[in-house]
């Protein structure tokens, strides 16, 4: 609990208090049609495949290879969202690895499930700016992600522009903020109640609280089975068990197919069952 203290980043919070009022509002707009909820679903679904198979399994596990343009397009549809570029989400959730649940966990709900959840975002003592200088030395050269530290709006703005200028800037609450705030709670979860005890089951014995929570493997596209995850931090698939559905796996699996991707990384079958026999004794 030392870390809470009254250290509020006043920009970030602005900013998600302002995004969490368009959402409400894009949510009890009289304005709902079929394309304006196809779009929402779009914005969903890009955003969250951006962030999962690209920024997090890509970028920061390297669980399967791609071209750049590849991983830069991923990033971007991530970046939808507005959040800090792909050096600082990589060095944040690099440090939640090292140190889950323990001092120096970035968000964890140990710290109160509020925090672990979307505290964590707008207090300075969860996070460095330049910390991705000690932990995301594999992303330090890419120009990229350097002007994305500066210009972490840049994709927002752009789809902003494309949906205000398509279907009328009256539609931006429901078609952008509404999905990506939705989808924002979504990865916020992982976090909150992926590391809560209160919820879902934790398989293999990680040494940490991470717990597969079944509605956030859907939700947040197949990132909820996050104690396989803790588990296998280098597994581009999360959903390793019978009926874990994985969303992201499968488009992983079909960049495969399509000759994007190549590599993709899974756990040994033995390894597997034998950590899930070893907890199953109580031997780890
Ligand atoms: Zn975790
Ligand atoms: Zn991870």
């Amino acid at each position: 609990m030392a870390r809470i203290q009254n250290d509020k980043d006043g920009t970030i919070l602005a900013f998600m208090v302002i995004v969490h009022a368009l959402a409400l509002w894009g949510l009890l707009s009289p304005g709902w049609n079929a394309s304006r909820l196809a779009v929402a679903i779009a914005v969903y679904v890009v955003a969250g495949i951006g962030t999962t198979v690209g920024l997090h399994r890509l970028i920061c596990h390297r669980s399967f290879r791609c071209p750049l343009w590849v991983e830069h397009a991923l990033v971007t549809a991530a970046m939808i969202t507005g959040q800090g570029s792909p050096l600082l989400w990589a060095a944040t959730h690099r440090r939640h690895h090292a140190r889950s649940d323990k001092v120096g966990d970035p968000h964890t709900p140990k710290d109160s499930f509020w925090y672990g959840h979307i505290g964590w975002i707008w207090h300075r003592s969860s996070s460095t700016p330049d910390e991705w200088r000690r932990w995301c030395k594999d992303l330090a050269q890419d120009r990229y992600y350097h002007f994305l530290l500066r210009g972490r709006l840049v994709p927002h703005l752009a789809v902003a522009a494309v949906i205000g200028l398509t279907l009328g800037w009256q539609a931006l609450p429901s078609c952008l903020y509404l999905p990506m705030v939705l989808w924002m709670h979504a990865t916020y979860s992982v976090n909150s109640f992926g590391h809560s005890a209160a919820w879902g089951q934790a398989p293999f014995a990680t040494g940490e609280g991470s717990r597969n929570v079944a509605w956030v493997g859907w939700a947040a596209l197949g990132e909820g089975w996050h104690n396989n995850h803790h588990a296998f931090p280098a597994s581009a698939r999360h959903g390793l068990l019978a009926g874990q559905v994985d969303a992201s796996w499968l488009v992983i699996s079909a960049l495969v197919a399509l000759g994007l991707a190549s590599d993709a990384k899974l756990p040994d079958p033995g390894r597997l069952a034998a950590s899930r026999r070893d907890r199953h004794q109580g031997t780890r």
